[in-house]
């Protein structure tokens, strides 16, 4: 089976960075690159196929719609998961995430989103903020209107191979001085709470939106039960988490792994270090890191060559 390979789109950001052109070898506008958009039907970035024997050149929510098969003639009208990797080089604003139902009654066609991160690199002492510390909304009102985003934010340090789900209502921001990659419902809606009062090109603060944030964090906060510290095992295929939108796996190959990928299936695949083959059905798929694919619906033995790493994952 042809595995079929997307071609990054890239978002420049104030806190971009230079970080995926060195690590990934991806060819970015600038050195303040923030995101690279490594599969996507979001209307804001949409992901094209390349190197593929039918499907070169089109694009993935083109694809989705017209080729079902690849898909499993999907009941969802469109492609639900977005991946990125994040060059955080400064840190990024502090937010929060709707859930569906309060994105549907707030936002314009957009969905709630749920996300979930894998650390691919942190400079030491690097730090995410993950949670608050207000119990409840008046102790929120209290940190905003004091400006004390010291006392209310919860920050944590991270380390390469660290996972973390990002629910919707959890107070979230990747520090500077980390790389990781994102998995998250395809969705763009971004409350932001905080932005380190800085300015941007034009010299004006970025917007604000504390009341609709106030509707969704989650008072108090919790942690996730999936948020788990560096895993190093060898030659295996780790489920990291599985919730109402997606499961996620984490494999690390060194030699050869047969895995099992169901055939009601489609899956995403992300490379995240070093290289190999995905030999599916008999037909060998080169990988590498910084690759992006879709393997599709329908029978599949699959196994994996080579000394790599790499994510999987599938909507639910
Ligand atoms: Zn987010």
């Amino acid at each position: 089976m042809e595995i079929i390979y997307f071609e990054p789109v890239f978002q420049e950001k104030i806190w971009g960075g230079s970080l995926l052109e060195s690590h990934f070898g991806y060819q970015i506008p600038s050195n303040q690159t923030g995101e690279a958009w490594v599969i996507s039907a979001h209307r804001n970035g949409v992901t094209k196929v390349v190197n593929h024997s039918q499907y070169s050149g089109v694009r993935l929510d083109d694809l989705y719609r017209d080729q079902q098969e690849l898909f499993g003639y999907p009941k969802k009208p469109k492609f639900p998961l977005l991946v990125k990797i994040i060059d955080a080089h400064d840190d990024l604003s502090v937010q929060v995430h709707p859930d569906d139902l309060y994105a549907m009654k707030n936002e314009t066609k957009e969905l709630g989103k749920s996300e979930c991160w894998y650390i691919l690199h942190a400079e030491p002492g690097a730090e995410i903020v993950y949670g608050h510390h207000a119990q409840n909304v008046e102790e929120y009102d209290q940190f905003i209107k004091a400006g004390d985003f010291d006392k209310f934010l919860r920050k944590i340090k991270v380390k390469k191979g660290d996972f973390l789900e990002v629910t919707p209502g959890t107070v979230h921001s990747i520090g500077a001085g980390i790389v990781l990659l994102e998995i998250q419902q395809s969705s763009d809606t971004t409350y932001r709470i905080y932005d380190f009062d800085r300015l941007d090109n034009s010299g004006n603060k970025r917007e604000l939106h504390l009341d609709k944030a106030r509707d969704v964090i989650q008072f108090p906060h919790q942690d996730s039960p999936y948020n788990r510290p560096n895993i190093a095992e060898r030659n295996t295929n780790t489920a990291l988490v599985k919730n109402d939108k997606f499961t996620i796996y984490h494999g690390i190959i060194n030699g050869q792994l047969d895995i099992d990928l169901h055939k009601d299936k489609y899956y995403l695949g992300n490379v995240i270090e070093g290289s190999g083959e995905l030999v599916i059905n008999g037909l060998s798929n080169k990988i590498t890191i910084g690759e992006a694919f879709i393997v599709p619906y329908g029978d599949k033995t699959t196994t994996v060559k080579g000394n790599v790493e790499l994510i999987l994952s599938h909507p639910n």
